[in-house]
């Protein structure tokens, strides 16, 4: 199962952002295969596979420590029987493993027919990721569901529910409900959350019954009323009352309301571009959620009030466009210092210029000025200075 952990990189549309999702997936043209020599019969990782690069081995060691002592912590969890499992599974590092991110960056990894592969690109940048993301592709290994059958946001839920329970965690997922992934169809963090929830409040053993019903092939939301007694819609009313759903979340739920969606899925009254529209209200508050994504934000909106008011250099009142930009986690991590100094390069619709703009503000909370305007070229040579 693919795992897009956090979808970043914000191209398109109307001053505001689209998400995007491009799945690569590359062969492994020189590989090298760690048979380790002193593998165990009982050990579950049985061969790392990595593309021939040294400074991949220490990874590669890790991989094979973290695999080995999760995976059995991981069936207890889920009260999987170890006989019942699958013995062993390979892990193979390769460049693309899943998907390019939004914020442009390859990142995590996905499991297929129990061997794990993992993103060699992205985590030679982040390996302190490494950890996090194999437990939730291990759980998938623990699950082997007949995936078809089983609603995809309760298998990456209960991936997730279980990389927490071992106490893995990292700073983009945390188990919780967020414009990101703001109902629990949308499965991981916040089906974890609202798992983890219920096993507080109602059913110590939900994940582990989950866990059978999903291996069963049987599963249907009349499952949570037999587990806890109470209704799903009800559960789910009763989890949005606590700190683990967010006002992100909150936020990108109305929108959804407000375009025809129920429970995070389209129905008959949902029109053709509310997708569109959704992408962009999650992306924007995807970025307002981080505290140097909130500033940055804020630039956006104070330029979209001056184009739709007549006064933004070198646009005519109703002239439309987008936002050219691509964030990456430390922009959108770091909190602004003042004062704070920001340019934004804008496309408008027909046109083959590009806009840019300085605009700053002396302190929190103080106006927005529009220090400098000009446009070029796609190359990059000015053209004008308004
Ligand atoms: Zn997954």
């Amino acid at each position: 199962m693919s795992h897009f952990p956090m979808m970043r990189r914000f191209p398109q549309s109307g001053m505001a952002f689209l998400l995007l999702m491009l799945a690569q997936f590359c062969g492994c043209a020189t590989q090298n295969v760690v048979q380790f020599p002193d593998h165990q019969p009982g050990e579950p990782v049985r061969a790392v596979i990595f593309k021939d690069a040294p400074e991949i081995r220490s990874l590669a060691d890790r991989a094979r420590t973290i695999g080995n002592e999760s995976y059995p912590k991981i069936l207890e969890v889920l009260g999987e029987k170890a006989s019942e499992a699958p013995k062993h599974f390979d892990i193979v590092f390769q460049n693309h493993a899943s998907m390019k991110t939004l914020m442009n960056d390859n990142s995590g990894g996905f499991m297929s027919r129990g061997t794990i592969y993992l993103g060699l690109d992205w985590l030679t940048n982040s390996p302190e990721k490494l950890d996090a993301y194999l437990v939730h592709e291990v759980a998938h290994v623990a699950q082997n569901y007949r995936w078809r059958k089983t609603p995809a946001h309760w298998t990456e839920g209960l991936a997730d529910y279980a990389t927490y329970k071992l106490g893995f965690t990292n700073d983009w997922a945390c188990a919780e409900c967020s414009a990101m992934y703001p109902h629990y169809t949308s499965g991981y963090s916040c089906a974890a959350a609202f798992l983890l929830f219920m096993e507080t409040n109602y059913n110590p053993q939900i994940a582990a019954r989950l866990n059978q019903e999903l291996r069963r092939g049987k599963y249907s939301d009349a499952f949570f009323k037999d587990a806890t007694g109470v209704e799903l819609g009800d559960l789910w009313q009763a989890f949005q009352k606590t700190p683990a759903f967010t006002a992100g979340a909150a936020d990108i739920l109305k929108v959804e309301e407000s375009l025809g969606y129920v429970n995070g899925r389209p129905t008959a009254k949902t029109k053709a571009d509310a997708a569109e529209k959704l992408a962009r209200a999650r992306s924007f508050a995807v970025i307002e959620e981080h505290p140097g994504g909130a500033v940055i934000a804020d630039t956006f909106r104070f330029l979209k009030n001056l184009r739709e008011d007549g006064q933004l250099p070198g646009w005519k009142k109703g002239e439309k466009g987008h936002v050219e930009m691509f964030l990456n986690k430390t922009e959108l991590s770091t909190p602004p210092t003042y004062p704070f100094r920001y340019s934004v390069t804008l496309k408008k619709n027909g046109d083959n210029l590009v806009y840019h703009y300085t605009v700053s503000r002396e302190t929190e909370g103080a106006t927005w000025k529009l220090e400098k305007s000009w446009c070029t070229d796609k190359g990059g040579r000015l053209i004008r200075d308004f």
